[in-house]
């Protein structure tokens, strides 16, 4: 059995029974058998179908938002936000069911066409920091596109995505179209990975897992997507804004506890404004309300579980530049952080997916650029400058897949997202994200007598 805990007080919220192989492979079953069925089905219907249940997801908002709240011990304004997203992926791809056509290539003797198929049945495996959010960016489009699917949910936040398959048999989603399993990554994970039904898979997690993932799926040549970890820079040049830029800088790394992909958790500044910027950052990090995740006005709540806060803590060694406040008794709290460092200190060489930034200065444009780049990883960033040109030199120059300027906002329903280098390859959200769950098909027509 699997026992599910609300962090911010280490109660148990679910105890649940564990998928095996068996029932992984009973799972894959059901979507394949569904394939034919709903892959035939008529591009309007499958269209109405997703937006019952995106219209579903909006009505049962409040309590998705709860759920997820007491299982991740994320601010419930934040979980209302990223369920109000949800709802806006399955929107945008009930919308792009009908939009996302092939061609007619001119060649000689006949006609070229090409179609877009569907892969078959595609497993989905989700991390725990945005458990249902990152489960409705692989099913918006791979249902759109006419597969079926096998979701995981991490072991640690299983409870909303098994609403939303109840919620997705409601809208009418014909039974087998998605299925959920609670189990494993070593198991049922990496069952979906061996499978020879699974034609894809779609990850989001760490880059270690990744990898495995990836040398999995070669057995069968499978394809994937995955989106890793991220070290992400936020550069703050000396021409910005700087009130705005340390404003909003604690909330680019503290947000949902530090445990996001995107967080810009190595804050990079010029040095001709380093001590001006820090007085601002330190005063703008002490007022983020850490607390209660039911509290309307909380910004912060704890970390996922006690061995994630002991990896989190083993970070900060030294006495740091700023550490916050954090509730007393139960819950796996950890305050806001802030450290100095060199950009070859571990604390900026490691993702550490909790509430601890680097601050480190930079001498002019160049080394600010060399230094954003040094890091196995390319996901995100921002930059904080007035001067548009170098805004878009700096933009280009950077190794990373989904960059903000003036703005550490970067994840949008219609545009891409995903990394580059070992932040991983293939993109979600947007139109984009069709093309990760379909396969160009080519047909030469001959129309020559
Ligand atoms: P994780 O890699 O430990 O687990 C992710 C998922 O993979 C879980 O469902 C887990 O059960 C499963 N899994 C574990 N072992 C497996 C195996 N051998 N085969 C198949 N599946 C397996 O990651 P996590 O701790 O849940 O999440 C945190 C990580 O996710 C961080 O590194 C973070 O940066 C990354 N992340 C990336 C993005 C992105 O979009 N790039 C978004 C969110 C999180």
């Amino acid at each position: 059995m699997l026992t599910v805990l609300n962090p911010a007080t280490e109660e148990p919220l679910a105890e649940l029974e564990q998928a095996g192989l068996e029932e992984t492979d009973a799972a894959v079953a059901r979507a394949k058998a569904a394939f034919p069925a709903w892959r035939a089905i008529a591009p309007a219907d499958r269209a109405r179908l997703l937006r019952r249940l995106a219209t579903l997801v909006e009505e049962h908002g409040e309590e998705l938002a709860r759920i997820e709240s007491r299982n991740v011990g994320k601010p419930i304004a934040g979980a209302r936000a990223e369920i109000g997203m949800v709802a806006q992926v399955f929107h945008f791809y009930a919308g792009a069911v009908d939009k996302h056509y092939g061609e007619t290539i001119p060649v000689a003797g006949g006609v070229d066409v090409t179609f877009r198929e569907p892969l078959g049945v595609v497993g989905l495996i989700v991390p725990w920091n945005f458990p249902l959010n990152i489960a409705s960016w692989k099913l918006g489009p791979a249902l759109a596109t006419g597969n079926t699917v096998v979701l995981k949910p991490a072991e640690l936040t299983p409870l909303s995505a098994l609403r939303l398959a109840e919620l997705a048999l409601a809208a009418g989603i014909p039974d087998g179209v998605v299925n959920v399993l609670v189990g494993k990554g070593s198991v049922v994970g990496a069952r979906l990975v061996e499978h020879p039904d699974v034609a894809k898979i779609g990850f989001t997690g760490s880059t270690e897992v990744g990898r495995t993932v990836m040398e999995g799926a070669a057995a069968t040549i499978k394809r994937v997507t995955l989106e890793l970890g991220g070290k992400s820079a936020n550069l703050v040049f000396a021409d910005a804004d700087l009130e705005q830029a340390a404003a909003a800088a604690p909330y680019a790394v503290f947000d949902n506890a530090g445990q996001d992909c995107c967080a810009r958790s190595r804050i990079l500044v010029e040095r001709s404004a380093y001590d001006r910027f820090l007085d601002l950052l330190v005063a703008a990090t002490r007022a983020v309300k850490v607390g209660d995740p039911e509290d309307d006005a909380t910004e912060m709540g704890p970390l996922i579980s006690a061995s994630h806060r002991e990896t989190v803590a083993s970070f900060v060694q030294d006495e740091p530049l700023f550490r916050g406040e954090t509730p007393n008794g139960r819950g796996f709290w950890y305050p806001c952080t802030l450290v100095e460092a060199s950009n070859s200190d571990r604390i900026a060489r490691e993702e550490v997916f909790g509430p601890v930034a680097a601050v480190i200065p930079f001498a002019d444009e160049e080394e600010a650029v060399r230094l954003a780049n040094d890091t196995p990883y390319g996901l995100s960033g921002s930059i904080w400058t007035r001067d548009g040109a170098r805004a878009l030199r700096v933009a280009r120059a950077l190794e990373s897949g989904v960059l903000s300027v003036n703005s550490n906002s970067s994840v949008r329903v219609s545009t891409p997202f995903g990394g580059m280098k070992q932040s991983g390859f293939g993109r979600e959200l947007g139109m984009h994200a069709l093309d990760g769950y379909s396969e160009v098909k080519n047909v030469y027509l001959a129309t020559d007598a």
